[in-house]
């Protein structure tokens, strides 16, 4: 007797289990104390298609917090509200091969002008320029777009924020260094509210998921038929996902997933898998958004498990974009 395939629902229920054990090879963020006591053996995913269906498993429901999730986000604000231009003029499109809060380039590229908006340095100088006269107008300003994006309102977590700002020492030096090439017009204490308050809005694999989904299809909300973002905001953020957004891993990343992704310290990954031309082995048609959370990071400071995972299923799935 044949035996039934299983499901893409099965066979991610499956991955999970297979994948969770891994959780032991990697760590929580302990630099942000917050972030160190959550438990560790969680991994969970939400896949969204663009007819809305989803599949969930796994811890795919905890709430965590963005991290540098947020710093794709806050990039295109601030791009939909200067123009594109402005802001490159303030931050590069080239990836270090450096960690994410790296310093040592600040000094050799340009004046101090940050490498790209994923890592720290580029990411404190986008939030210093998001609309707003202040640092609770310019995160409002990344909520708001976050709410059109996936249809419900979100908020920071208080203490993960607290927590993060009384350690941020590194974060400081990198905004004190960027305020004295001219990098940061603001003042560096209201740029580093509105950075670690914007990496610390809490969220569930559903909602970066349905993110990524957005992103996937350009800017275009196919559930909600409605264009949330222009198309070239959208095609440069996930250019920026898939050359920096795994930093110093981002090359081995394309090279063996292949799907624009970003990934926080708090073990967040949304992956963007844009519709594909030639589609023999994916069941997954028209390009999707994939949430994953497990919080034991790798040396890069991405989720251990959820990398596995992701490549199991960009594998099996046929979802590289090359
Ligand atoms: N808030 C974190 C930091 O600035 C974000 C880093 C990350 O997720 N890679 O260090």
């Amino acid at each position: 007797k044949a035996v039934k395939p299983r499901s893409n629902q099965q066979l991610i229920d499956d991955w999970i289990q297979q994948y969770r054990p891994f959780t032991i090879q990697g760590k929580n963020a302990s630099y942000i104390p917050a972030l160190e006591k959550v438990n560790s053996s969680h991994l969970g995913i939400s896949i969204i298609e663009p007819d809305g269906s989803i599949i969930k498993s796994g811890d795919w429901k905890v709430v965590f917090t963005l991290q540098s999730i947020s710093k794709v986000i806050s990039f295109i604000v601030a791009c939909m509200h200067h123009g594109i231009p402005y802001v490159l003029e303030r931050v590069d499109l080239e990836p270090t091969g450096d960690p994410f809060d790296s310093i040592i380039r600040l000094e050799m590229h340009k004046l101090g002008k940050p490498l790209n908006p994923m890592i720290n340095a580029g990411a404190i100088t986008v939030s210093s320029i998001l609309p707003g006269a202040d640092s609770k107008a310019k995160l409002d300003s990344v909520l708001l777009l976050m709410e059109k994006m996936v249809g419900k309102s979100f908020t920071y977590n208080e203490e993960v924020f607290l927590s993060e700002w009384k350690t941020a020492n590194r974060n400081r030096a990198l905004a004190y260094y960027l305020k004295e090439t001219g990098y940061l017009e603001i003042e560096v204490e209201e740029a580093l509210e509105v950075y670690l308050k914007q990496c610390s809005i809490e969220v569930t694999t559903e909602d970066i998921a349905l993110m990524g989904l957005v992103l996937a299809q350009d800017g275009y909300h196919p559930i909600r038929k409605e264009q949330i973002l222009p198309k070239e905001v959208a095609r440069l953020a996930k250019s920026l996902m898939l050359t920096c957004g795994v930093y110093n891993n981002s090359g081995r990343f394309a090279a063996f997933i292949g799907i624009p992704s970003k990934t926080g310290v708090s073990g967040g990954v949304m992956a963007a898998v844009p519709p594909r031309v030639r589609q023999e082995a994916s069941p997954l048609l028209d390009g999707c958004g994939i949430g994953i959370y497990g919080p034991a990071i790798d040396e890069y400071g991405s989720s251990v498990a959820g990398v596995f995972l992701l490549e199991k299923i960009a594998k099996t799935w046929d979802l590289s974009i090359f």
